[in-house]
């Protein structure tokens, strides 16, 4: 079948490096790289890192409003599908990437396969659950990775055409995971250039990343800075991986981190999972990120009020806690979960004994492809 494949952003190029070779096994395929991430941190770095071809086509379209986002994308899409004229499009996630490839194609009649279907947080002030919505109802396979998202469907009227095929990230974590249990990771990570941190040791700092747009609201930067100032300290700082929407923010509102709370450059995938593994905790808003840590085994605080990852919340044995912003919640589990005199010890076994099982979420996706697209 020819299908052709449409990405944006960070996450998605991530996605799509566990998709892809399965993919290519059995179809043709287009790939398209909408540009909504478009830096050598946020995008570039990922192609050589995780062996994901170059896009047969790169539309260049970031910034602005979501409007003015999503109308270009859509401009640059319909005479690019009407060209390459697939047999289905697959769209991946919930940025507007994904809404805007899901658009073009359905109004042009070709049938969406949408990854990662069914997630909700029941947030509408959320961008990605407006797109994540949209692009569920345009699609004609809806790929779901959880029950609860296969359930979120079904109570939207959404049957037909959806399989639940399991989490396409866990696929490429079982992949990398393994390669990285080495402390010695560690060092690697500190002697790059553009890490003006205190160098990482395993169990002896907190990995943190922040960049939800809720999170980018004056009085959110102020809670979730002071928050992360409560859980830092001088013998276990903060590591914040800054990604460039958040750190334009905080320039922008003059907003300065707390010490012991460092800042560092948005880093590759394996470095990322490297970090999560060796750290004592982590702290997030991803929704990528706190699935890694949970299959790494890795405390995990939620800095938000919902997650579409309900499963990861109620299993982990405990180990995942949504605290929002609140600082005495987050103190609280820091306390309970990573403990400063147990930390290192439970980040060094963890290291050992890591194991995160593939649930062949890529394979089920070509498979389902293969066997073909019907129009809902
Ligand atoms: N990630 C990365 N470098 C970083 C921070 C995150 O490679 O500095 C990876 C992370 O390991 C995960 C993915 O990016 O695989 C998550 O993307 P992001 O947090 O941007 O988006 P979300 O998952 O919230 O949609």
């Amino acid at each position: 079948m020819r299908l052709l494949v449409v990405v944006g952003t960070r996450p998605q190029l991530i996605k799509a490096a566990a998709l892809l070779p399965a993919l290519r096994r059995d179809h043709d395929v287009r790939f398209v790289d909408t540009g909504q991430h478009y830096d050598e941190g946020m995008a570039g770095s990922f192609f050589g890192e995780l062996d994901l071809p170059r896009p047969d086509h790169t539309l260049e379209v970031a910034g602005g409003s979501v409007a003015d986002q999503v109308a270009r994308m859509l401009l640059a899409l319909e005479p690019l599908l009407i060209a390459e004229a697939p047999e289905a499009v697959v769209v991946i996630g919930d940025t507007n990437s994904t809404f805007a490839g899901a658009m073009a194609a359905a109004t042009l009649g070709i049938p969406v396969a949408h990854v990662e279907a069914g997630l909700r947080s029941h947030d509408r002030r959320m961008p990605e659950e407006l797109n994540r919505i949209l692009t569920d109802h345009l699609s004609s396979l809806c790929f779901a990775p959880t029950p609860t998202a296969v359930a979120n469907l079904a109570t939207e009227g959404i049957r037909d055409g959806v399989l639940q095929v399991g989490d396409l990230m866990q696929d490429l974590a079982a992949r990398v995971s393994d390669g990285v249990r080495d402390p010695a990771e560690l060092d690697r990570v500190a002697a790059r250039p553009g890490w003006d941190a205190p160098a990482p040791r395993q169990g002896r700092y907190l990995f943190a990343t922040v960049h939800r747009a809720e999170n980018r609201e004056i009085d959110a930067v102020r809670a979730w800075s002071a928050l992360l100032g409560d859980a830092a300290s001088g013998e276990r700082p903060v590591l914040l991986a800054l990604h460039p929407g958040t750190r334009n923010v905080m320039e922008r509102l003059g907003a300065a981190l707390p010490p012991n709370v460092h800042a560092v450059p948005p880093q590759g995938y394996r470095t990322t999972l490297a970090l999560q593994l060796h750290a004592a905790a982590v702290l997030t808003d991803s929704g990528g990120v706190q699935r890694e840590a949970a299959w790494l085994g890795t405390p995990c605080l939620v800095l938000r009020g919902t997650t579409e990852w309900v499963e990861l919340l109620a299993g982990e044995g405990g180990r995942m806690v949504m605290v929002g912003l609140d600082r005495d919640l987050a103190t609280q589990a820091l306390a309970r979960l990573a403990p400063l005199d147990r930390a290192a010890e439970d980040a060094r076994r963890r290291a050992q004994t890591v194991r995160v099982e593939s649930p062949r979420a890529a394979e089920a996706i070509n498979e389902a492809l293969i066997r073909g697209v019907r129009g809902r």
